[in-house]
């Protein structure tokens, strides 16, 4: 069995980082999200690092060829040998461009699934969520701390995401329609499979998309 490169596409906001969080557990291959990646490099203190802070500051997609560069790498780390999950990439049509010249290359079968939540579900959720700041758990409507502000794992003191206030969501949400949401039809004439997905709770949502992928185990 090839091994599965499982795209989670959505707005900012849709639930794919929870998603990603659920299914590796039960999947048992890696989660790449380059929302984490890029935090984390913007946080070294160097003038690139400085850089990038001022691009995720604004809401704006950080370039193509950043990004490229930092997935190619981590997709060839050992731990994506079995798949891996792919959570906030591609976000431009190039971005999808490269993925595809890589999976293929490399023998990856893709299934894509899409998370369509509607804009004001999003918006209200994002005003709501809170980080934990030391082990990155987030918190928002459906997962409260048992201590309001103070996270569960290590009682830290929650924090807002920097860009999850609302003049940079909006930019997100630009971004999203502007230079994202094309890269569906880019994966619809590339014949990847695709489900999409509507509401539920995360677990019931985490449920639909193993059931797909279940239906999806033959090679596309
Ligand atoms: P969300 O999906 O909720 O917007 P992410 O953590 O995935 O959150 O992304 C946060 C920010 O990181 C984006 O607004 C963008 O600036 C940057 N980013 C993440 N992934 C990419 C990507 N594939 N291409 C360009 N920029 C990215």
């Amino acid at each position: 069995m090839e091994p599965l490169c499982l795209i989670l596409f959505g707005p900012p906001g849709a639930g794919k980082g929870t998603q990603a969080k659920l299914l590796q557990s039960t999947l048992g291959i890696a989660h790449l999200s380059t929302g984490d990646m890029l935090r984390e490099r913007s946080a070294a203190g160097d003038a690139f690092a400085r850089e990038l802070a001022a691009i995720l500051n604004s809401g704006r997609l950080v370039p193509d060829e950043t990004v490229n560069r930092m997935l190619e790498e981590r997709i060839h780390r050992p731990d994506c040998a079995k798949g891996f999950i792919l959570d906030g990439y591609p976000r431009t049509v190039a971005q999808a461009q490269l993925l595809a010249g890589m999976l293929a290359r490399r023998g990856i079968r893709p299934v894509v699934i899409h998370l369509a939540v509607d804009y004001n579900v999003i918006v209200a959720r994002l005003a709501d969520r809170k980080i934990c700041p030391n082990c990155g758990r987030v918190y928002g409507s459906a997962s409260r701390p048992l201590v309001p502000g103070v996270c569960d794992q290590d009682g830290a003191a929650l924090t807002v995401r920097e860009d999850d206030q609302e003049q940079v969501v909006r930019e997100r949400f630009k971004a999203y329609e502007q230079q994202t949401a094309p890269v569906l039809k880019f994966f619809a004439e590339a014949g990847y499979p695709s489900y999409e997905v509507e509401g539920g709770t995360p677990q019931a949502i985490a449920q639909q998309i193993e059931g797909f992928l279940q239906k999806h185990k033959q090679p596309v």
